[in-house]
């Protein structure tokens, strides 16, 4: 299944009530690429997110590794790779980094711990230590998020994502509350992270993140995908300029 997207949903589509949250949305995300999704308040981001980890009840295709995993509830899709972030951190203030991320690795039950300790798979400490490596806070696995700048919490909130056999990474606004400075370095991290083999979805309303770090993207509106393409071409795009321009 080495050919397969990492993610790819056909006619993904939510309704809330009366309200279309996401209609038809087919996306795909390839090992190592970091795609953007993009749109005005309201457009259905979040929803997007919601529905590829189960939070969220769709109807459409969600494959996963070519793997269909719509109708499986959330845990058995972390289980498949798909780790999220969330709009608000969620970190633990009196635990640790480590321990932060310590507790975000999944419990397999006596058979599943069985299991790999049969197929040898990799222990949890030596996970957290290389997703700690992976984006670059070795150096504050002792410290508790209070103590670190936002660039850093946020990094913490990517690294718990990463723990736990993740393939793919769903971020939602991870780069909400940064100044230019920490913007433009998390974009850099996350850029580093992508090479090193998970492919990234990436929400975030600042612009020049977006369009500076993703290889392609995908513009939402009114829960459609209206655009699709390159940073240049999406940059360049007529529709693209007026539904961000027609919204408050
Ligand atoms: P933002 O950029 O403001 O975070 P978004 O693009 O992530 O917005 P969503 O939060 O996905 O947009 O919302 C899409 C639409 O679905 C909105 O009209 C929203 O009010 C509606 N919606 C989202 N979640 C729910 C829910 N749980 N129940 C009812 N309606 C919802």
């Amino acid at each position: 299944s080495d050919q397969q997207p990492l993610l790819e949903t056909r006619d993904l589509s939510v309704r809330y009530g009366g309200v279309t949250a996401n209609q038809d949305v087919s996306l795909t995300v390839e090992p190592g690429e970091i795609v953007g999704l993009i749109g005005p308040n309201g457009a259905g981001k979040t929803t997007f997110v919601d529905a590829v980890t189960g939070f969220a009840r769709s109807t459409g295709e969600v494959r996963v590794g070519g793997k269909r995993v719509d109708g499986l509830p959330p845990h058995r899709r972390r289980r498949s790779g798909v780790a999220r972030t969330w709009q608000a951190g969620e970190l633990f203030d009196e635990l640790t980094v480590a321990q932060n991320l310590a507790v975000a690795v999944q419990r397999p039950g006596l058979r599943g711990l069985i299991r790999d300790v049969l197929t040898g798979s990799v222990p949890p400490a030596a996970t957290i230590g290389s997703a700690l490596e992976t984006v670059g806070l070795v150096d504050v696995a002792d410290r508790r998020p209070p103590e670190l700048s936002l660039g850093q919490q946020k990094m913490v909130g990517v690294a718990r994502a990463l723990v736990g056999g993740t393939s793919l990474l769903l971020l939602d606004e991870p780069a909400a509350g940064l100044d230019t400075h920490e913007s433009q370095h998390f974009g850099v991290e996350l850029r580093r992270i992508a090479a090193a083999g998970p492919g990234v979805l990436l929400i975030d309303h600042d612009m020049s993140l977006v369009l500076d770090v993703c290889h392609r993207l995908y513009v939402l509106d009114f829960g459609k995908v209206i655009a699709t393409g390159t940073p240049e071409e999406i940059r360049n795009a007529p529709q693209v300029v007026a539904a961000y321009l027609g919204s408050p």
